[in-house]
């Protein structure tokens, strides 16, 4: 019982595990993080096709998506940058339960909030992939023009600019996107799902 809003949890009649079974593959959360550009949306997008493929129920969570429906309320401020992740993690979870394999793409600049993304999902079902590249290739790339409106002052609270991103200290996954194409970045992933006896 929640005292503070009278509200009970409900258990399911169906269960997470009744899911996975009807599903035949387990569920779980691959955390995109990664200054803007780095290719998040792009291998999480590729990869979520290849699993389609071989039949794994996915789902991406996209920044930009999400930004335009669930989070329209939230700023780029610090405060509105945790209260969104803490949203994105909660629908996370709910898709876990769902027996979905999840794919999230986000900045997701702070460690403590990523941290406690992993808190709200449970960590053996959460996999930190850091999409890491160099900011000056990601600038270059520029896929999206954020990088010259945010040099110009267009955009304030801009990650690698005027917004710190603090890398992963530990993550599952690190896949350097300066030195990998987007099918290689796939396969460094899918091997490490196969490996883990995930997929
Ligand atoms: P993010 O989601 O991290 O903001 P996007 O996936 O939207 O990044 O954009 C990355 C851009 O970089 C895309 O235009 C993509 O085509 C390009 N790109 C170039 N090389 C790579 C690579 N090796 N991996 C991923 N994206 C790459």
């Amino acid at each position: 019982m929640n005292t503070q809003h009278n509200t009970v949890w409900h258990d399911s009649s169906i269960t997470k595990e009744d899911r996975r079974k009807l599903n035949n593959h387990s569920s779980f959360v691959l955390w995109f993080t990664g200054l803007s550009g780095s290719g998040k949306s792009t291998i999480a997008n590729a990869l979520a096709k290849v699993l389609y493929e071989r039949n794994i129920r996915n789902y991406v969570l996209d920044g930009d998506n999400i930004r335009n429906g669930l989070n329209r309320d939230l700023s780029f401020s610090d405060e509105d940058r945790t209260e969104n992740i803490r949203r994105i993690s909660e629908v996370s979870k709910l898709f876990v339960d769902n027996g979905t394999v999840v794919l999230t793409a986000f900045i997701s600049p702070f460690i403590q909030d990523r941290e406690r993304a992993k808190e709200i999902v449970s960590e053996e079902e959460f996999i930190e992939i850091f999409v890491s590249c160099p900011i000056e290739e990601c600038e270059k790339r520029d896929p999206k023009g954020l990088y010259s409106k945010a040099r110009k002052g267009e955009i304030t609270d801009f990650t690698g600019i005027d917004s710190p991103y603090e890398e992963p200290v530990s993550p599952s996954l690190t896949i350097h996107t300066n030195e990998k194409n987007v099918s290689e970045s796939v396969d460094a992933i899918l091997a490490y799902l196969q490996k883990k006896k995930l997929i």
